[in-house]
């Protein structure tokens, strides 16, 4: 129902206009393809995504001898099913069982990332774990404050260093505090200024050096925050950031915000990187696990 309610916008322009669509051709032809297609490039599903998707489409409908819209539509939301499922076990956060678990969420700023680490902190101690946060936005005037709002609301500490001081400084200086005080999980905010790229991925480099040298194994994840309602934007920022740095997961925020859901789609067709998490909304437990069929049920019911 959190999908549901978080995707309403989405459903209200795509189902909508997909079920439109459905009723006024009734026969599938070309035409009702070259429409389906201007539906999912206008919700961001991506033109490679769509040429891929829409080509599937045309195979099953052949070989299946559809020819009714009605009964597409079936297909439809299989094929997206399919586009969307691959493992589940891949949605899943990566947790140490024995010891500490190290998230670094990095992405530009605004995309959501002070959010979301609040709002993931918040969830993992209410799963009973341990948390520790650190601030390693020294940038972004108002970060360390807006993380240590987010602490005070769950209870959670955060290690911090003064605006502008060494974000490697505090990574480690929370590295030493995570394993004196028996932390499960540390998760570190970063700093996402894109103007300066190749800073921002060198600072990113030598904080995931500290952290592996403080703790073998670690980074357990790196999650990339991306903001659903900038569109293509969002998939090529994947891109950047997967070039320079390893990431195992996307948080993908804001999906409320937008009518344009498919870039869902988008990324796990043109990433090699599963969507992990979702925001949907600004609020404590508004940030959910991604589910393939909660996010389908979301956008066909
Ligand atoms: P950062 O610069 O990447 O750290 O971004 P922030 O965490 O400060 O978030 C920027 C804005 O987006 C804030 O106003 C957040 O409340 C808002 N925001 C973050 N996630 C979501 C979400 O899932 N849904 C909505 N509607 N707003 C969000």
């Amino acid at each position: 129902d959190k999908f549901k309610d978080g995707l309403t916008k989405t459903r209200k322009t795509f189902a909508e206009r997909m079920n439109q669509l459905v009723k006024r051709y009734r026969k599938v032809d070309e035409d009702f393809f070259d429409e389906l297609e201007e539906v999912l490039i206008e919700s961001d599903v991506g033109m490679n995504t769509v040429m891929d998707l829409v080509d599937r489409l045309k195979d099953e409908s052949r070989s299946r001898n559809i020819k009714d819209t009605d009964k597409l539509k079936d297909v439809i939301v299989e094929v997206l099913a399919e586009f969307l499922a691959r493992d589940n076990e891949e949605t899943k956060l990566n947790i140490n069982p024995n010891g500490l678990t190290v998230i670094l969420v990095v992405g530009v700023n605004g995309a959501g990332k002070t959010t979301t680490v609040g709002k993931l902190a918040g969830r993992l101690k209410d799963e009973g774990k341990h948390v520790l946060l650190a601030a390693a936005d020294t940038f972004r005037a108002g970060a360390i404050e807006q993380l240590q709002v987010w602490g005070d609301r769950t209870g959670i500490d955060v290690i911090k260093h003064q605006e502008g001081s060494d974000p490697a400084s505090v990574v480690y200086d929370a590295m030493q505090a995570a394993k004196s005080r028996n932390v499960d999980v540390l998760i570190c905010d970063t700093a996402g200024r894109l103007q300066n790229k190749v800073n921002l991925m060198k600072e990113l480099e030598k904080i995931k050096r500290v952290i592996t040298r403080e703790c073998p194994g670690a980074p357990h994840e790196v999650l990339l925050v991306l903001d659903a309602t900038t569109g293509q934007n969002a998939l090529s920022q994947a891109k950047l950031f997967r070039q320079a740095s390893e990431v195992t997961g996307i948080a993908l925020t804001k999906l409320d915000g937008t009518a344009k859901g498919g870039i869902v789609l988008a990324i796990r067709n043109e990433m090699d990187i599963p969507v992990k998490l979702v925001g949907l909304g600004e609020q404590l437990n508004d940030l959910q696990t991604f589910d393939a069929d909660a996010f389908l049920y979301g956008l066909f019911s």
